[in-house]
């Protein structure tokens, strides 16, 4: 029992209004009885490194960065886990004694959600986007023995970038152009849409792949967390796809860090009630 204090973590982002990860872990704290506050919390790029120290100085048990500092905080930090290292780049620290420990569990939610629906090992994967959320999802795919990977972006430079990073990692490894030229291969078993096309608002905004090529066969996964039903994967459903919202992968990630903060096992099903409350009445 912590008397009158509480033990403290936070969300370090810009911007930060939107981004409902306090509802979600603050409902796990309350169900698990822990006496700990979630602080969203907006920190300028000028301003990582003072938060970092002052995160160092208060005591904090540990923190979330978001959009811009997940690559720039690293600098800040005293070790990364494996994947982090791989990734490169952070979305949990865990505070260890006196060090600051920096973890990337957006990829190992995206597993964790996965497997509870299919087996990600000898996969055949077609991955739409080559950004953070791609990058993390590709290394963690690979690490748990996908047989191929796809990586399909708009982009052709961050394509081969992300190319070069799981290279070494999955036996078989494709690069392609995002766009209507792009057939996936017959034989897919899992889509991932790791792009930003479809998050609210822009809801009604088109993935630009066709998802006859693997009709009644992938499993069609989308990694936008809100709506949780994006067009994708409604139109992955039309065609007789097995779907996974990108609310069950941002549900994975967030027990993930509850676990790495508090040794505790966070109630998922109350964590994915508050999201669900969060999404329907923005702040
Ligand atoms: P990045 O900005 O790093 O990457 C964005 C990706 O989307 C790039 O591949 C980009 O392609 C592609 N893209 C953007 N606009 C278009 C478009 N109009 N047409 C085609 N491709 C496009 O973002 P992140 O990877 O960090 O995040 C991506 C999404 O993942 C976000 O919506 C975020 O909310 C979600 N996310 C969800 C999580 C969860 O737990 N559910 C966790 C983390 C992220 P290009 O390289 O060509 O620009």
């Amino acid at each position: 029992m912590a008397g009158f204090r509480q033990e403290l973590v936070a969300l370090f982002g810009q911007p930060v209004e939107e981004n409902p990860t306090q509802a979600m872990i603050e409902a796990a704290f309350a169900a698990a009885g822990l006496d700990w506050r979630y602080l969203t919390i907006e920190v300028a790029p000028d301003g990582l490194a003072d938060a970092v120290l002052g995160a160092r100085a208060m005591g904090f048990r540990g923190f979330n960065c978001t959009i811009p500092h997940k690559v720039a905080v690293v600098e800040h930090l005293d070790r990364l886990s494996p994947a982090a290292e791989l990734i490169g780049a952070v979305n949990t620290v865990v505070r260890d004694g006196d060090e600051l420990a920096g973890e990337n569990t957006d990829g190992a939610g995206f597993l964790a959600a996965l497997r509870r629906r299919r087996d990600p090992a000898g996969a055949r994967v077609v991955l739409l986007g080559a950004g953070g959320a791609a990058r993390a999802i590709g290394v963690e795919l690979a690490l748990a023995g996908a047989a191929a990977l796809t990586v399909v972006n708009r982009g052709a430079e961050r394509a081969h970038e992300l190319g070069t990073v799981l290279g070494g990692l999955v036996g078989e490894l494709r690069v392609a152009e995002l766009g209507e030229g792009f057939r996936a291969p017959a034989d897919t078993d899992l889509v991932v849409n790791a792009t930003s096309v479809g998050l609210f608002p822009d809801v009604e905004a088109e993935v630009p792949f066709d998802l006859g090529d693997v009709a009644g066969r992938a499993l069609v996964a989308d990694v936008i967390p809100n709506p949780p039903e994006t067009r994708f994967l409604r139109e992955a459903a039309a065609l007789g796809c097995e779907t996974l919202e990108g609310l069950e992968m941002l549900v994975e990630q967030g027990r993930i860090g509850f676990r790495l903060w508090t040794g505790a096992e966070p109630d998922a099903g109350v964590m994915r009630a508050a999201l669900r409350r969060a999404f329907a009445n923005p702040s």
